[in-house]
């Protein structure tokens, strides 16, 4: 057992959302020391985002846009950078036309040549088109049980099986159920209350979260290669992939991958919104656009073509049977850790497909969790 004297500082493995959450809350809220170690060369895990050398802000890792309806996940990063309002809208390049994703009147009438012109139609129209399936067992009987077989033909299953290298049918519910189906005009990619940009991007939203001297920040650190004595801390968290911690002794989990190539262009625009998915025969998934999501202005634009791949960084846990009792056999052996104040969190910790603000949320409760007492102790003191 790692002694739990409270002046050994926090060890943090990872600066991506959870890591850098961990470290900011037990940095300024506690007044701890925090160590937080990052094998890759920057901040912010795959949120990372830099201007090149043409001057266009871009990610590094793939598109990042944010949105929420959580209060406090928004109230805590507003403590860090100022937003700039951004809704995101998406095309899908369906057999020569652009048609809203998700599915909604327009991309109906554009697909199928109908003439749809209320909710009350595109009910009555999803109604005679859906195969009825009550208990979905797989991403296929997902789709089609929501926009009908001939949609999911044209927009989902040649998507996703780039995107996974699976058929929809190999494939958990879940991930087919993140997107939502309209019987309204809304082209609207996401509905949360919160939908913006981090103004300057979110690196420095980032950078902003680890300002206070307190924490120490090392960069191209790999834990697995280090000597880090672990009982120098109070407590570590390990934001990496689980079955690497354990040295994959129950096999390894999969992970998606995706491989950008980045182009800039001597054009403004090169694409009419930020986001057009291509779910026909070209090896790429989908082309991204920031300055659409940035409102950056510059003359020149940069775009993002997306090649999915089994090599390189993890990026989606692959939610299949297979994986998840896997993961189950991980998570046994991670939970006993706990005792010793070591703590798995985030979306590769815990294989979880997470939104960014669920990945906030996530490491906010846990620190909240693990220091109920104090916190409320510090709250009392206020108060006095
Ligand atoms: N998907 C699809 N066609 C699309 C967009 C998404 O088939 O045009 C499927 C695909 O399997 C994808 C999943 O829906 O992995 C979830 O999409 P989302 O946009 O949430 O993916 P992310 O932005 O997380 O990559």
């Amino acid at each position: 057992m790692i002694s739990m004297s409270k002046n050994k500082p926090i060890l943090v493995i990872g600066a991506g959302i959870s890591g850098c959450t961990i470290a900011e809350r037990y940095a300024n809220i506690l007044g701890k020391k925090v160590l937080i170690i990052e094998e890759r060369e920057n901040i912010g895990g795959n949120c990372f985002d830099y201007f090149n050398k043409d001057g266009i802000l871009v990610p590094k890792y793939g598109p990042h846009f944010f949105h929420t309806n959580d209060e406090d996940v928004w109230n805590y990063l507003s403590n860090f950078i100022e937003w700039k309002p951004y809704e995101h809208r998406v095309l899908s390049f369906v057999e020569g036309k652009m048609v809203p994703i998700p599915v909604n009147i327009d991309t109906i009438n554009k697909i199928f040549n109908a003439k749809l012109s209320n909710s009350r139609e595109a009910k009555a129209w999803l109604k005679k088109n859906v195969e009825v399936i009550n208990r979905p067992k797989n991403s296929e009987e997902a789709a089609v049980s929501r926009v009908g077989r001939i949609l999911y033909e044209k927009m989902f299953k040649n998507y996703t099986k780039k995107q996974w290298n699976m058929l929809p049918s190999e494939l958990d519910p879940e991930i087919m159920n993140r997107i939502p189906v309209r019987t309204n005009f809304d082209d609207r990619y996401f509905t949360d209350k919160y939908q913006a940009m981090p103004e300057g991007g979110y690196s420095k939203l980032f950078e902003n979260m680890l300002s206070n001297k307190r924490i120490i920040k090392k960069f191209n650190f790999n834990f697995f290669d280090s000597d880090i004595n672990l009982k120098n801390y109070e407590k570590i968290f390990f934001t990496g992939p689980i079955d690497k911690f354990f040295n994959y002794s129950q096999g390894k989990l999969q992970y998606r991958s995706l491989k950008f190539i980045h182009t800039t262009l001597k054009k403004c625009f090169f694409q009419e919104r930020a986001q057009i998915n291509y779910p026909g025969n070209q090896k790429f998934t989908r082309i991204t656009e920031p300055k659409h999501a940035t409102g950056q202005k510059s003359k020149k634009t940069t775009i993002i073509k997306e090649y999915p791949t089994w090599v390189g960084s993890p990026f989606y846990p692959v939610i299949n049977k297979n994986n998840l009792s896997k993961y189950e056999k991980y998570a046994k052996k991670a939970a006993e850790l706990r005792k010793d104040g070591i703590y798995l969190v985030g979306r590769l910790a815990e294989y979880r497909y997470l939104n960014m603000d669920d990945a906030f949320k996530n490491a906010l409760n846990l620190f909240n969790r693990l220091n109920k007492k104090q916190l409320k102790t510090n709250q009392e003191h206020v108060l006095q």
